[in-house]
């Protein structure tokens, strides 16, 4: 059984690995570890987490997810240690300078995916992410429902809606923004995505925020923030501060991006079943506008 690597051991030998690429150095073999150090990894480096991680994503429900137990909701953004080689090999979109074809050699690449098991849970079609390959903002939420599986567009639905009214309160229109998930096909019955399948996912997310270089990221809820943060805390502490952030696994096309800003606020479906916390989440806007310089209209600034 795979054992998991503590996240900041991961990006190292991805580092070290893309490193010996840009050599051109691409065969590598595999020490057998001697067996009580591995012994000492799985219980020493990754065994807490992952024991938390499996709690998080085993049946919770959509209600409970804005709001999870530290230990609840812990997620690790990162690939299976299997994949490490496959993330840090060179990519279709790599020196590919026009944002919006690098998005789409990423789509080709994904292909029809199989990659996860939520291939063959019922999904209609891969929901990939949408909007301005330029955009300075980008919103990531946790994955598709049912109305984003028929359209193939993320945030369709009545959440969806809501986050319009959120985007257009900033002064934006949706088409200034990207918006994309964690995972690209509908969980059955909208349950929360389970860790295999978001580390299975999530690096052609990253592939995707390496090319759109936006300047902040907003996540959509605590999975979105835990699978991208791999921080292990409630909504109420992700909340409200900044985080910097670079995608791991990948690098940019342009050098001279240095990450980008990450805020979290609530899911538009936690909104929806909450709306006193509209005003909260309004508040995490805000801090987004102040720092992108964006002036609220009139109507929604009053
Ligand atoms: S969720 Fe992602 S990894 Fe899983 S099958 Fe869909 S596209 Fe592939």
């Amino acid at each position: 059984m795979p054992h998991t690597l503590d996240p900041a051991l991961r990006r190292a030998l991805v580092e070290r690995v893309r490193y010996y690429h840009e050599l051109g150095i691409y065969d590598f073999y595999r020490r057998e570890p001697a067996l009580g150090h591995s012994a000492e990894i799985g219980s020493a480096a990754a065994g807490s987490v992952q024991a938390a991680s499996s709690a998080s994503y085993s049946g919770s429900q959509s209600e409970l997810r804005e709001e999870m137990s530290a230990r609840k909701s812990a997620a690790i953004p990162v690939v299976a240690e299997d994949n490490i080689f496959e993330i840090a090999a060179p990519k279709p979109e790599y020196g590919v300078a026009d944002p919006a074809t690098a998005l789409k050699l990423i789509r080709e690449d994904l292909g029809d995916c199989t990659r996860c098991k939520l291939h063959e849970q019922g999904r209609k079609q891969i929901v990939f992410g949408v909007g301005n390959a330029r955009a300075e903002l980008m919103f990531v939420g946790e994955g598709p429902g049912a109305d984003e599986d028929a359209q193939g567009e993320p945030f369709v639905g009545r959440a969806g809606q809501l986050l319009n009214n959120m985007i257009k309160a900033m002064g934006l229109r949706r088409e200034d923004v990207y918006i994309a998930n964690i995972v690209k096909c509908r969980p059955p019955g909208n349950r929360t995505p389970e860790r295999d399948e978001c580390e299975t996912c999530s690096p052609f997310l990253m592939r995707q925020i390496a090319v759109v270089k936006p300047k902040v990221i907003v996540a959509l809820g605590a999975v979105a923030a835990k699978n991208l943060l791999a921080i292990n805390a409630p909504m109420s502490e992700l909340r409200g501060r900044w985080y910097d952030f670079k995608p791991a696994g990948v690098r940019s096309n342009d050098s001279a991006w240095p990450g980008a800003r990450l805020a979290v606020t609530y899911h538009p479906a936690f909104l929806l079943r909450d709306p006193r916390q509209k005003g909260e989440a309004w508040k995490d806007l805000q801090m987004v506008m102040k720092y992108l310089g964006i002036e609220p209209p009139k109507k929604a600034a009053e």
